[in-house]
């Protein structure tokens, strides 16, 4: 069954999904809401005003000890980890039909948690996290395993299997599609999964995960803790009863789990992290509007909040000043506003903490001697934790601004004069997530997009992809894959089974 309809086209429509719309309120643990252990709660404000939305428990060890047991005995089971996965799959399928269903309720709870315009969020994460979720729920029955053509007095097979215990931690700025680039897979492979989201943002995908068991994922299956990420993740990444863990966030954090992994049960930690992208503007680009466009779009996109936001603009210098004027005034243009209206095409910033810090990068930019030729650290009055947009010229490559991940909308411009030095100025990040390259030429199309340490190379577009291929980092950026068919690797273990005849 599938849902056709459109968004909600106006404030008042928005408000009226809002109006019939209960906020989540516990952990959802064993198929049903629960309070954290000790009762204590957390509060949650909404970036659209500045105003507490509600609260939420704020769980402790002992709730990570609670949520694990409950995947360990679902696992056991064998209700979901055995069941033939054609059925899987069907829970999955059903499990994206429901999320279309409630697509405008899930649009708007990542609006009130993290600034995303409505609007946005349904067009963009909603209908991903679906994809994703239908996506793994149709693989179900099409993964195959070995059999090597080995001695003729033995049959060798080598299989997948579920590890048993998955724990995903996920940051706030794409709250329920980086959910989704993990949780749906792991289940698939027929693992238990325990999900921390960030503590800013977890109403989405404890709404996604009560309406996974409206589809049928037994109880226990599909756990959501809630709580602080240095309580809660640490605990995760400590605990002995969860196999393996699939981290989104920073760099920081990152390393802190390695090491508690490796103070605890040594399970394996896939991580990914930040970004400081490169876009690489040629002076043989064919289409010079679409890459400005796009430019300006992949620092305004989700308030520049994105691991892969375009930050670094790498402009031939034959280009350089029509560049920076154009994208300038297209970023001058964005209209900022309240996430539940429609016409808002650039919301708040997810907390009053991050704006602050976004604008403190800004001062630094300005004072470490680059051109803020838009935006200002100066704080807007008005509703909302709104920041405008901010361009920098005659950035140097070993600048803070052209290193440092600020995760907000910051743009550097930096200009090359031939190909080569484009490519050690793109490389020369601790990061290696995504790159854009615009170019008219087929030889530099791919010879650049070889020579660019990254997970995901873009040519002649930027932040395109679907459920079927990977998306992942190198160097700082971090390792390994989330979606395709290589993101169930981090959720399965091969086996050997070697038999004699
Ligand atoms: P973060 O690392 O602060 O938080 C991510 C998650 O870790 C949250 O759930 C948080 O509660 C938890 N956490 C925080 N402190 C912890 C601790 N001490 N121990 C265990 N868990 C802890 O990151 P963020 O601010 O939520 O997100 C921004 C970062 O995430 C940026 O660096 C961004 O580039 C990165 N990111 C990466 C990707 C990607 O796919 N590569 C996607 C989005 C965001």
């Amino acid at each position: 069954m599938r849902f056709e309809r459109s968004a909600p086209a106006t404030l008042a429509e928005w408000e009226a999904v809002w109006a019939k719309t209960s906020l989540p309120a516990g952990m959802w643990l064993d198929g049903e809401w629960n309070a954290a252990l000790d009762g204590s709660v957390a509060t949650l404000v909404t970036p659209r005003d500045g105003s507490d939305l509600t609260v939420v428990p704020a769980g402790r060890a002992e709730d990570v000890d609670r949520a694990v047991a409950g995947a360990r005995r679902a696992f056991e089971a064998g209700t979901w980890s055995r069941l033939p996965p054609r059925e899987r799959g069907d829970v999955l399928l059903r499990w994206a039909d429901l999320m279309e269903e409630h697509r405008e309720e899930l649009a708007l709870l990542i609006a009130l948690e993290m600034g995303k315009p409505a609007a946005t969020a349904w067009a963009v994460e909603v209908r991903t996290s679906i994809g994703l979720v239908r996506w793994y729920g149709e693989l179900a029955d099409k993964l195959m395993d070995e059999s090597p053509r080995g001695r003729p007095d033995s049959v060798a097979i080598v299989s997948r299997e579920p590890l048993g215990v998955v724990a995903a931690i996920t940051p706030w700025n794409f709250p329920m599609t980086l959910s989704c680039f993990k949780v749906p897979a792991a289940l698939v492979a027929g693992n238990s999964v325990v999900l921390k989201p960030a503590s800013q943002t977890p109403l989405s995908m404890l709404r996604v995960a009560e309406l996974g068991s409206r589809a049928g994922l037994p109880d226990g299956v599909f756990q959501v803790v809630t709580g602080s990420g240095p309580v809660i993740g640490d605990a995760l990444a400590r605990h002995r009863g969860v196999d393996t863990l699939s981290f989104t966030g920073s760099p920081a954090v990152g390393a802190r789990l390695l090491r508690a992994a490796g103070e605890s049960n040594l399970k394996p930690v896939a991580l990914e992290l930040g970004g400081k992208s490169p876009n690489l503007i040629f002076e043989d680009v064919d289409d010079l509007d679409a890459a400005m466009d796009t430019a300006a779009w992949a620092i305004a996109f989700n308030s520049g909040q994105m691991c892969t936001a375009g930050s670094r603009l790498l402009v031939h210098a034959s280009l350089h000043d029509e560049v920076v004027a154009g994208v300038t005034e297209r970023l001058a243009a964005v209209r900022a506003g309240d996430p539940l209206d429609p016409s808002t095409e650039f919301g708040p910033l997810a907390t009053r903490r991050h704006r602050e810090d976004v604008a403190a990068e800004i001062r630094r930019g300005r004072e470490s001697g680059a051109r803020l030729v838009l935006g200002s650290e100066e704080i807007p009055g008005g509703p909302g934790f709104h920041l405008p947009p901010a361009v920098f010229t005659g950035v140097s490559p070993g600048d803070r601004l052209a290193q440092h991940e600020i995760f907000g909308p910051v743009l550097s411009v930096l200009s090359f004069h031939d190909e080569d030095e484009a490519i050690v100025i793109a490389n020369h990040s601790d990061y290696g997530l995504g790159a854009s390259v615009w170019t008219g030429s087929l030889r530099r199309a791919h010879q650049v997009s070889r020579r660019i340490v990254a997970g995901t190379v873009w040519v002649n577009c930027f932040e395109e992809g679907d459920a079927s291929v990977p998306f992942g980092g190198r160097k700082l950026s971090g390792h390994g894959a989330d979606k395709s068919v290589h993101g169930l690797d981090k959720f399965t273990a091969l086996k050997t089974t070697w038999m004699a005849l």
